[in-house]
């Protein structure tokens, strides 16, 4: 068992390698490691590259000499520019020719409804093509460019390839990319091909949490067990993920968030601050003026970072306001941390949530591993340790930003070859990116695996038919966070026909039982089944999740023809069935109430049962035969009178 230890060594000096600042003298850089393998962590506001190398584990600055990289694309003549220069021309061109968090729009489709809420919010103009989002860039001379999400990816992801080949003095081909732990297939996938197009190989795929907690050593087997609580708020996100070290592999217990909570937000509640002050004491509203707003947000931020070692900061902007007004004042950290009091507090539910999904109690957790720029912030870190009832121990704070693409670089090393008895990070676990959920009767739809649940899945539940005697219920399987079906995605339908109706004498049974088990494999692809318990009727569906149809999802143009379809059949169908169902509920209404008042074996009586009997024994009987039953029993019985119509008003989901 020599390896073993030798890899716990190792993981250990990587370990310490972050502790210790990770500065390499020059000399002593990595120029001939041989097939090293990138670790990139590519983030919604920065991205962030790393290698191994002798030893340890080294974060690469760029061409500005900064370990991160603003995750901002940008249309500059003909080549698209990223980092810091495209976040600066942000300035002179807002909206038009700059990309930045496009990461939301990776492996999705356009028709998604989260696609849809955040076209609303993003800056810049998200386009339609072949049913996929993509994004739409102006260049200065007018040209128009249209991007798809994973050639944004592969810019930023060929600057880290290049902010690496610059300062190993070779070209290196091979990374390991971390992503958010929910991202589904079909997201992993986009990144994979991102990397394809930045002339990477993506070796592996890596869970950002995991990445985390691989940079801790937690892989190593001292750790088996662990629990460990990773926290990672960044520009524009909070994920929280309760994970178990378990023999050099990672158990995600359960996973949170919020999708819009990060340092952005605390930039512009700074950023309001000083415009209401600028209001106050000048008189002027800037916020219409996007190249000064530009420049108070990037100022703002400069503050922030700075408030997060110091206690009061000078916020100072040279001819601010036209005239040649300055800006000149201080903000200090307590002005700073009750302008974004609501926003730290929010970020304890998803914590909150996090624990109570996995089933932890707070002593349970041995490490809480804060990662992302924003838990830099003094206030936030507080905020942990006071949940964790002030255990500041187990509370490691070291470099948050760079903590993931440390664990990737790390992970890039086993994957190299250089580590061989190292287990394969590939089996890590996935989570389902959006709802899946059953349509219901009245366009309701039930969910059946939330969002974020941890893959594979698996639920039943016990529909009941929506009309007395239905024999035939169709399963519409949908995806998204909507409450209703036309706010969701249809991904697919399920027939289940043939089923036999219930039984008039026995009420609780005249609304058929559905069983219907919705399972979400590790890949995210569906199996719906759908089954009749008293018959033993079944069917089965599988949707399979990734883009295109050679994978089998559906087209945006067939998800549309079977939404269309669907309507005209539900109308068509429903007026047959309705008329069926209306004649047949005119006839048990009928039986029912003959047999029940009648004492004796009267005419009629022996009529009612013999039509109960009837109708037992022709459960796919049409509207004119119930129609011609009712005729005979009138005339034996006497007209029928208006019956109230009868409800189930048990609050059941009906199919
Ligand atoms: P991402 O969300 O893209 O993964 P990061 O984890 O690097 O990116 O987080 C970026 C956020 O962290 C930005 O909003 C940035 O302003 C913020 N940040 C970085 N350093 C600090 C700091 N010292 N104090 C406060 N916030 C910081
Ligand atoms: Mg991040």
């Amino acid at each position: 068992m020599a390896t073993a230890a030798a890899t716990a060594a190792t993981l250990l000096l990587a370990v310490s390698g972050l502790a210790s600042g990770l500065v390499v003298p020059a000399d002593e850089r990595c120029h001939s490691t041989d097939n090293a393998v990138l670790g990139i962590d590519i983030g919604a506001t920065y991205s962030c590259v790393a290698v191994y190398c002798k030893g340890r584990v080294e974060i690469i600055p760029n061409d500005q000499g900064n370990r991160l990289t603003p995750s901002w694309v940008a249309e500059g003549g003909g080549r698209l520019v990223v980092g810091e220069a495209a976040k600066e021309q942000a300035a002179g061109s807002p909206g038009r020719a700059v990309v930045h968090d496009f990461m939301r729009l990776l492996g999705k489709k356009f028709g998604d409804d989260d696609v849809q809420r955040e076209m609303t919010r993003l800056p810049y103009a998200v386009v339609d093509m072949e049913g996929k989002p993509h994004v739409r860039v102006e260049a200065a001379d007018g040209d128009v460019r249209v991007l798809s999400p994973e050639e944004i990816a592969a810019a930023v992801l060929a600057k880290m390839k290049e902010t690496a080949e610059a300062h190993l003095g070779r070209t290196v081909s091979s990374a390991v990319v971390a992503v958010p732990v929910y991202f589904n297939d079909a997201q992993r996938r986009a990144i994979s091909d991102a990397g394809g197009i930045a002339g990477l190989d993506v070796m592996r795929i890596v869970s950002e949490p995991i990445a985390a907690a691989v940079a801790y050593g937690l892989d190593n087997a001292k750790s088996d067990g662990k629990r460990v609580v990773v926290f990672d708020l960044g520009g524009e996100t909070l994920d929280v993920t309760a994970l178990v070290a378990d023999n050099g592999f990672f158990d995600v217990l359960a996973t949170n968030g919020d999708g819009h909570l990060g340092g952005e937000g605390f930039d512009q509640r700074v950023v309001n601050h000083f415009v209401d002050l600028i209001k106050r004491k000048h008189g002027r509203d800037i916020s219409g003026d996007g190249r000064a707003m530009h420049r108070l947000r990037r100022e703002c931020e400069r503050a922030k970072h700075a408030l997060s070692a110091q206690h009061q900061v000078r916020v100072e902007i040279e001819a601010l306001l036209d005239g040649g007004v300055d800006l000149s004042e201080t903000l200090t950290r307590a002005q700073f941390e009750e302008l974004n009091d609501d926003l730290f507090a929010r970020t304890m539910a998803p914590l909150r949530k996090t624990m109570a999904d996995a089933g932890l109690e707070k002593g349970d957790i041995d490490e809480i591993i804060p990662v992302g720029g924003s838990t830099r912030i003094p206030k936030v870190q507080q905020l942990i340790r006071d949940y964790f009832d002030g255990k500041k121990e187990i509370v490691k704070v070291n470099n948050p930003d760079e903590t993931v693409a440390y664990g990737a670089a790390v992970i890039g090393r086993h994957v190299a070859g250089d580590d061989d008895d190292k287990p394969t990070m590939l089996d890590l676990p996935s989570f389902l990116s959006d709802t899946i959920s059953i349509e219901t009767a009245g366009g309701a739809v039930t969910p059946m695996i939330p969002r974020r649940s941890r893959l594979p899945a698996e639920r039943t539940h016990v529909f009941t038919t929506y009309l007395g005697r239905q024999t035939a219920v169709a399963i519409n399987v949908f995806q998204g966070e909507g409450s209703t079906a036309k706010d969701n995605t249809l991904l697919g339908r399920l027939e289940l026909t043939g089923i036999p109706p219930a039984s008039v004498w026995n009420w609780g049974w005249r609304w058929r039982p559905i069983q219907v088990t919705v399972k979400v494999d590790e890949l995210g692809d569906i199996h719906v089944e759908a089954a009749d318990e008293g018959s033993g009727k079944s069917e089965r569906l599988s949707i399979v999740s990734g883009e295109g149809h050679e994978h089998g999802r559906l087209s945006k143009e067939e998800i549309d023809r079977m939404i269309r379809e669907v309507a005209e059949d539900l109308v068509e169908e429903e007026r047959i069935v309705k008329e069926r169902v209306d004649a047949l509920n005119m006839l048990e209404t009928y039986i029912v109430k003959n047999t029940a008042v009648t004492g004796g074996e009267t005419d009629c009586e022996a009529k009612a049962r013999a039509a109960s009997e009837w109708l037992d024994g022709n459960p796919a009987a049409e509207k004119e035969d119930y129609e011609e039953k009712l005729k005979e029993l009138e005339d034996a019985c006497g007209p029928f009178m208006a019956a109230v119509h009868e409800t189930s008003g048990l609050g059941h989901d009906e199919l």
